[in-house]
């Protein structure tokens, strides 16, 4: 079985919003082992809408078509569908009432247009909405599929969640099982040539790797008959990839670093507290978004200016003039400050140039600074990141929490 994504709405064309319901869908087809071949958009416009509908099945066997079910003129999806199948569009009584109750319960008068949503292609599966009113809906007609999904990400995701996954999963006599291991410190074209024989001699499980914000995330699919056969051939494969990549690899369930390295300080009750210059508070943040995290994570200054650097966590005023605020020796003492002022088992500290001015030939844009100290040991590690301010900050956030997983993880008795 193949699928399309077919995207409706003017707004999509025009770039006012992004295509996330396609990435979205894609993924989710990835592992139920759907090969999805196209990703159309059109706009709402009846008649290239049909086009678009006969093209879609001209060439796939589903077309999962999101967008364009609300109340309004505009909104012809369900309509050009069931015109393009030659089905009538009829009352769905539950739909209808399921509307009504959504409007009494959000205290809203329902307009006469939302009565439009309830008419339904005659004989499709109706896929009730329990995150807004426009209810979706599956036509079967011969061998071919059509599932129509709200526009809202949030609305389409839940339904997605809900119904279409195990309405797929049941067309689809194959079992996908997937792995993600998600790997930090070797680029994407290093991973690849580190695995370059299993890529290329990859039959099944299928391995691929993909760059993503600085990390890299090797997938590993198993076409089987079973869960358990799946698992089996995967394992076989995991087990080459750590034996190449080892520590690099710090996720195997998909997980963000900060909550890796959060969930470690909180399992292990080792308190940290944070400095922070040309991150400006995002290494905090990103720690903080792990649940739990105020059992270990005691403190955080942003000291972006020297003053602060001195004044606040005790940097040496001679340090500062002697070798700049961007060097390792100003990286150790804010580590060293910040640790004593919070008594925390762990100080981390960043300082650098992010850009796009303030570079120098000695520093250049993209160079920092990352100290951890804890008991008697202090490392300070130095970036050259490239990209631009944005992209440096966040390669800084990954190294620091990268540098708190890999010295935990060589120095058990931290
Ligand atoms: P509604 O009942 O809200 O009108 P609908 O099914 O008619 O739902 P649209 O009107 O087409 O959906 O889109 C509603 C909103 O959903 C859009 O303004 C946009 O914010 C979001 N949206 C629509 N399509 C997509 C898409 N492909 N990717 C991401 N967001 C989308």
């Amino acid at each position: 079985m193949n699928a399309e994504v077919l995207a409706v709405g003017t707004e999509l064309l025009m770039g006012q919003i992004t295509n996330t319901n396609a990435q979205y869908i894609s993924n989710k087809l990835l592992d139920l082992g759907i090969n999805v071949f196209y990703h159309s958009v059109v706009g709402d416009n009846p008649y290239r809408l049909k086009e678009s509908i006969k093209l879609a099945f001209d060439r796939s066997d589903i077309v999962i078509m999101t967008g364009g079910l609300g109340p309004t003129q505009d909104d012809l999806t369900k309509e050009v569908t069931a015109d393009y199948f030659g089905l009538n569009l009829i009352n769905d009584d539950e739909s209808l009432k399921s509307i009504e109750e959504f409007f009494k319960k959000i205290s809203k008068p329902m307009v006469k247009s939302n009565i439009k949503q309830a008419l339904m292609p005659e004989g499709s599966i109706v896929l009730k909405n329990n995150a807004g009113t426009a209810p979706g809906c599956i036509i079967e007609n011969n061998s071919k599929i059509a599932i129509l999904l709200p526009g809202p990400p949030r609305e389409m995701k839940q339904m997605f969640e809900e119904k279409v996954f195990s309405y797929l999963r049941n067309k689809s006599t194959d079992i996908i099982t997937s792995l993600h291991l998600k790997v930090i410190g070797v680029g994407e074209s290093l991973v690849e040539k580190i695995l370059e024989d299993l890529i290329e001699n990859q039959t099944n499980p299928t391995i691929a790797t993909y760059a993503k914000d600085g990390e890299v995330l090797i997938r590993i699919s198993a076409n089987s008959t079973s869960d358990v056969e799946g698992e089996k051939l995967i394992n076989n494969i995991k087990d080459l990839v750590f034996e190449r990549l080892g520590n690099n690899i710090f996720s195997t369930i998909d997980e963000e670093l900060e909550s890796v390295v959060g969930n470690m300080l909180i399992e292990k009750n080792v308190t940290i507290s944070i400095a922070e210059s040309c991150t400006g508070g995002l290494l905090s943040a990103r720690l903080t978004n792990v649940p739990n995290i105020s059992k270990v994570f005691l403190d955080s200054i942003v000291t972006y200016s020297n003053n602060a650097k001195i004044n606040l966590i005790g940097v040496s005023e001679d340090t500062i003039n002697k070798f700049g605020a961007v060097s390792e020796e100003t990286a150790k003492e804010m580590a060293y400050g910040i640790r004593n002022l919070s008594n925390s088992d762990i100080g981390i500290s960043i300082t650098g140039i992010a850009g796009p001015g303030g570079g120098s030939p000695e520093k250049p844009v993209g160079l920092v600074y990352i100290a951890i100290t804890y008991k008697d040991i202090t490392i300070c590690k130095k970036y050259n990141f490239i990209g631009d301010r944005m992209r440096i900050r966040n390669s800084a956030c990954l190294n620091a929490l990268d540098l708190i997983r890999r010295e935990y993880f060589f120095n058990q008795n931290l």
